[in-house]
This record gives C-alpha cells, sequence and structure tokens, in this order.
C-alpha cells in the first residue's frame, strides 16, 4: 500500500479533532429570508446577498434573455477570442456607478485582488497593510513579492508610524485596506487613510466587497460614503454579494485599470464570467441605480435588529454595517448557540479561532433588506430563547 497520501487523513482528523473541520450544508432553495437547508426551512442569516438581489426576478429574466442572444459561454480568455460588448459595458456601468474614471471587471473578488495588488507592486516595494484584511488581499500581497508591514486595525496614527519607520527602504508603496470588515462589520477611518496616503505619496487600495450597495449612497461604497472620490487609486469589489450574481471588478484611476488589462494576470490567463452572470449583474445596477429603497430598508432592518438585540441584553461588538456580530467569548458557547438557533428555525453561523481571535468568538448575523418585520421578529425571540437557556442574558 503506497503511503504517499496518508498525510491527508492524519490532516483532516486534525481537522476534526479540534472543530476546524468545514461541514458544509446543502439547499435546495434560492437563496433568500428563507432557506430549504438540509430538508428543513429555516430564516437565513448566513448570506452575504444583502438586497435579495441573488433571486430578484429582473436580475433572472436579464440573464435569460442574454443567453436567448449571447449563449452561456465567453469562449476564450478576453485578449485572445475578443470580449463581448456586455462586459464592457458592465465595466463602463460600474465607472460610473461609483462615480471614478475607469473599471474593470475579473472572475471574482479573490481574483481581482490576486491580479491587482502583484500588477501594482512587487519585488523591492512595500505594502502596509490592515492586520484584518481578507484572506485574497494576504494572497495578492504575498503573490507580489513586496515586502508586507501590517499595521494596527483601522488605525490611521499606526499606518503612519510603520510608514515613518520605513521611509527610504523601499521602491514604491502601496496602502491596502478592507473597505468593511465582515467579522466585525466595521470600516476603517478612510478620510484619515486618504490623507495619510496622500501626504505620503503612496499608492491607495481599498477592497469594498462588503461595502458595495451597502455603504454610500444608494450602496456606491466607502468612497462614496467618505465622500472621496479621485481620491482612492484604486476599489476591488465582488459581485457576488450585495450584486447577487458573481464576479469582481476593479474601479478608479484610469491609469491604473489601463494597466491591469495589460498585466493583471487572472484577466489576461483566465476566461471572463458567463454571459448570464454579467447581465445579471447588468440588471442589479440598473436596480440600485433606479432607488435607494433596497439599501434603505437593509439599513433599517439592521438598525432595528441592533437595537432590539441591544435591549435584549446582547452585545454587538463593534459593528457600524449591516453584518451583525453577537459576542459570545468562548467558541464552544458560539457554536451551542448556533445549534440551538437552529432548532428554533434560525440559520446562524458560529464562527471561532483562527477566523477569529481566541476567546471572541460569536454569532454573525447577516441582515438583509428581504427580512420581513415578522422575520426580524420570529429570528428576535429565537436570541431570546437560546441567550436565556444558555445564561447569556438574563
Ligand atoms: C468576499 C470577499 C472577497 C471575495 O469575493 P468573491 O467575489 O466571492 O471572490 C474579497 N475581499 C473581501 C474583503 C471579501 O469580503
Amino acid at each position: 500500500m503506497p503511503q504517499k497520501l496518508t498525510w491527508i487523513d492524519e490532516e483532516l482528523q486534525n481537522l476534526q479533532e479540534s472543530g476546524l473541520y468545514n461541514k458544509i450544508r446543502t439547499l435546495s432553495s434560492p437563496q433568500g429570508a428563507w432557506l430549504v437547508v438540509d430538508g428543513k426551512r429555516v430564516l437565513n442569516f448566513c448570506s452575504n446577498n444583502y438586497l435579495g438581489l441573488a433571486n430578484h426576478p429582473r436580475v433572472v429574466a436579464a440573464a435569460q434573455e442574454a443567453m436567448a442572444q449571447y449563449g452561456v459561454g465567453p469562449g476564450a480568455v478576453r485578449t485572445i477570442a475578443g470580449t463581448m460588448d456586455l462586459h464592457l459595458q458592465l465595466e463602463k456601468r460600474m465607472a460610473a456607478f461609483k462615480r471614478v474614471e475607469d473599471a474593470i471587471t475579473f472572475q471574482s473578488g479573490f481574483t481581482a485582488n490576486t491580479g491587482t495588488i502583484p500588477a501594482l507592486v512587487g519585488k523591492g516595494d512595500m505594502i502596509f497593510s490592515d492586520e484584518l484584511n481578507h484572506a485574497s488581499i494576504i494572497d495578492g500581497c504575498r503573490l507580489s513579492g513586496a515586502t508586507i508591514t501590517r499595521y494596527a486595525h483601522a488605525d490611521s496614527a499606526s499606518l503612519e508610524a510603520a510608514i515613518g519607520e520605513h521611509k527610504g527602504t523601499y521602491r514604491r508603496g502601496l496602502i491596502i485596506t478592507d473597505g468593511v470588515f465582515s467579522m466585525d462589520g466595521d470600516f476603517p477611518p478612510l478620510d484619515k487613510i486618504v490623507e495619510v496616503a496622500e501626504s505620503h505619496d503612496l499608492m491607495l487600495m481599498v477592497d469594498d466587497a462588503h461595502g458595495e450597495g451597502v455603504l454610500g449612497e444608494g450602496g456606491r461604497g466607502i468612497v462614496d460614503h467618505f465622500k472621496l472620490h479621485g481620491r482612492v487609486d484604486v476599489e476591488v469589489g465582488t459581485f457576488s454579494k450585495a450584486f447577487g450574481v458573481v464576479g469582481g471588478v476593479v474601479a478608479g484611476n484610469a491609469r491604473i485599470i489601463e494597466w491591469l488589462r495589460q498585466r493583471g494576470r487572472p484577466f489576461l490567463f483566465s476566461s471572463a464570467v458567463t454571459v448570464p452572470d454579467v447581465a445579471a449583474t447588468l440588471a442589479s445596477v440598473d436596480i440600485l441605480e433606479e432607488s435607494t429603497a433596497l439599501v434603505d430598508k437593509l439599513w433599517s432592518n439592521a438598525s432595528f435588529f441592533k437595537r432590539e438585540m441591544q435591549a435584549l441584553g446582547f452585545d454587538t461588538g463593534k459593528s457600524m454595517t449591516p453584518i451583525t456580530p453577537v459576542m459570545l467569548g468562548e467558541v464552544t458557547l458560539a457554536r451551542e448557540f448556533s445549534r440551538r438557533l437552529y432548532a428554533e428555525n434560525v440559520f446562524a453561523m458560529a464562527l471561532g479561532y483562527p477566523t477569529v481571535p481566541v476567546g471572541l468568538a460569536r454569532i454573525r448575523v447577516m441582515i438583509s433588506a428581504t427580512h420581513t418585520d415578522a422575520d426580524l421578529e420570529q429570528a428576535l425571540q429565537a436570541f431570546a430563547k437560546v441567550g436565556k437557556d444558555l445564561g447569556v442574558i438574563a
């Protein structure tokens, strides 16, 4: 018997024993306020489908109509087989939506990061990175070969100190931060970070995956929220969250976007997202541009839920957005809490180490515009019951 793969069994066993093994639940319904999970109907507080666009009739219809005209697949990478006018249309629309000079699309937010960062910096350059940045930023930074200096989370003074400490030791410099941090639902003081970037003439990149469709006027993102148009060089985004589809986007300075068309490796060596993806995303942009109703509903749902949870005695942490962590401390408690919520037909994820620091385990509640008042009331009742049963609240 060859032994060369037994290490995998051991590693999987380790994951099982340390409680880090991912068990994935199977859905047999669209993403929405309610889901059918493993055959059971539950209230959904796990998805990033903030506005309900993943299953919006106009979005679905747009995908179907586009397939009738263009088929499904893009055929090859865009630089070789040519690019469909649909993809160009989406890039134009996104630049306008974000109120920036230009935009380029990628296959996902993940590839947008791993494509953009190595195109901007390389060996001999320096990245200043928020210590809680997303995994795809971390991978993009490592791929680039640049030196990585982490600064304290959302702390412009720590950033300034890190820049001072490394002055003169590198060629180009790039500051990178998440727009909204998905574990705590907080966002950085981008106005102060922009000032630091400008005073040292450093490039600035924001990954606004959880901010687009959520923050700013009608969901235009964190740059719009702080009114910093033209002062953030490059914004990475995703179509897989509030836009309800899949795909990545990089928007910002026209020179950077042009450079990414020449040097963004996932753009050059991987095919674009499919026709229904692009058409569906275009419909989502239409919906966002026509009205702020969905974004407004998202925020009113979020503030209602957070206020009521706090009134019940729960700690909702540092949340500044519809992402609502319910801080519980020990991971065993968080897991038990999530199990009991599920028994009450409420699907909300427990997060523990290493996703969040030791002792800061939590349930993360993802609020959506599609939750009705009755849905939120039902969830609050379930949280109150489980919280009392487990001695989290009085
Ligand atoms: C979700 C997320 C991504 C990845 O987006 P995908 O389009 O799903 O690949 C990248 N960055 C951040 C900050 C995210 O939250």
